[in-house]
């Protein structure tokens, strides 16, 4: 098998799965609890804090563990919205669904929604957000289709910032100590930690509105009893991504653009989305003429080779992705569009195995299409 769908989900790893353990099996105290038992697990989940806050530049005291990214785009926005004089929140129209989808289930009477367009190459389009200045904003750090990073520290002047950092944590060097953001978020299992645990950060001195509430966890920014286990794989997985950033951004990225270069070359009218802009060193969203999305993956999924067709909340819908829509790009009928994600483990041997059957699969379905028509 070679898994190459690493937006959507990554492999935990190994020294991940062995950080875990001993909270699942012996250390299994609630670590609000009084007695020595339970330090150790009060400790740990410390310890993932400082490790998961050192990997995107912030302090341990801002870092709130939540069941995932979803939950952490979810309890920012509803802190975002809580806020006395809150009228409008504007995001950009190729924000993940966990973002898109929970403004769209709060715009009501009182809160306008306004969603910022994109250029062709995936930039947002010039000028100011259209909403007024001191309102909330959402902006994703990097896309998970296209890779494309958006420069959020330019908003963080003139308005409230919410920012999803699921994609671009353990792919880029990210501070958020001067980024001016007021909330992030952020989720394990897309950097080899495990599924179920995630993260916000909230701004030291912003007083939070939360999600969830009951007990005072967490600094009361989500109640709820820790998933020690998984916070501790958090951490851990954070640990090693920061100590393999600088790999991503050297090895991996030559990787995907040496696969990218091969395949344009063998399929000259391929598109690569995004490719003009500043982007994740492990994404590559191709779109190629002439066949159609479904067909594609399955001759690939014969072959044991794991892409996908953009992202992985959406597969499954049969819709063509809004973030192509929104650059203007052919997504739908007619165009197949497969998105090829690397992670650290990712290599050579794969990428070419991808391009040696991605060539010949490519060629039959369009000589199909054509004695077909
Ligand atoms: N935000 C982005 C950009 C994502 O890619 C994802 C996962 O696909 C999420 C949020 C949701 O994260 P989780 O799967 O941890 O809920």
């Amino acid at each position: 098998m070679i898994y190459l769908d690493n937006n959507a989900t990554t492999r935990i790893d190994p020294e991940v799965l062995e950080a875990m353990r001993p909270f699942q099996e012996q250390e299994y105290a609630n670590p609000s609890s009084p007695y020595t038992f339970a330090r150790k697990a009060a400790l740990a989940v410390q310890s993932a804090r400082g490790q998961v806050a050192a990997l995107v530049g912030a302090s341990a005291e801002e870092i709130h563990f939540t069941s995932g990214g979803t939950e952490a785009n979810n309890a920012a926005l509803n802190h975002l919205l809580a806020t006395g004089g809150t009228t409008a929140l504007a995001l950009s129209c190729v924000e993940h669904a966990s973002v898109r989808n929970y403004a769209l289930h709060r715009r009501q009477d009182t809160l306008r929604v306004e969603q910022l367009g994109v250029d062709v190459r995936g930039n947002l389009l010039p000028g100011a957000p259209v909403v007024a200045a001191g309102q909330p904003l959402a902006l994703m750090w990097a896309n998970n289709e296209t890779g494309v990073i958006f420069p959020v520290s330019e908003f963080t002047r003139d308005w409230r910032v919410h920012t999803d950092l699921v994609q671009a944590a353990g792919k880029l060097p990210v501070s958020l100590r001067f980024s001016g953001v007021e909330t992030a978020a952020l989720s394990a299992h897309k950097i080899h930690g495990p599924k179920g645990i995630g993260a916000i950060y909230v701004r030291a001195g912003v007083s939070f509105t939360p999600l969830l509430v009951g007990g005072d966890q967490e600094q009361g920014v989500r109640a709820g009893t820790e998933n020690v286990a998984g916070i501790v794989g958090f951490g851990k997985a954070a640990e090693l991504a920061l100590r393999h950033l600088g790999r991503m951004g050297s090895e991996i990225r030559e990787l995907r653009d040496g696969f990218e270069e091969r395949v344009a070359r063998e399929i000259p009218d391929l598109v690569v989305a995004g490719r003009a802009a500043p982007r994740l060193p492990n994404t590559s969203m191709l779109i190629v003429p002439g066949c159609e999305t479904e067909a594609l993956l399955a001759l690939l999924d014969l072959q044991g080779i794991c892409v996908s067709s953009g992202s992985a909340c959406a597969a499954g819908a049969n819709e063509p992705s809004h973030v192509l829509r929104a650059m203007g790009l052919p997504a739908g009928p007619g165009a197949a569009t497969l998105r090829v994600s690397l992670s650290r483990f990712s290599t050579r041997e794969e990428l070419d195995s991808l391009s040696a059957a991605l060539v010949p699969a490519v060629r039959r379905l369009r000589g199909a299409g054509a004695r077909t028509s």
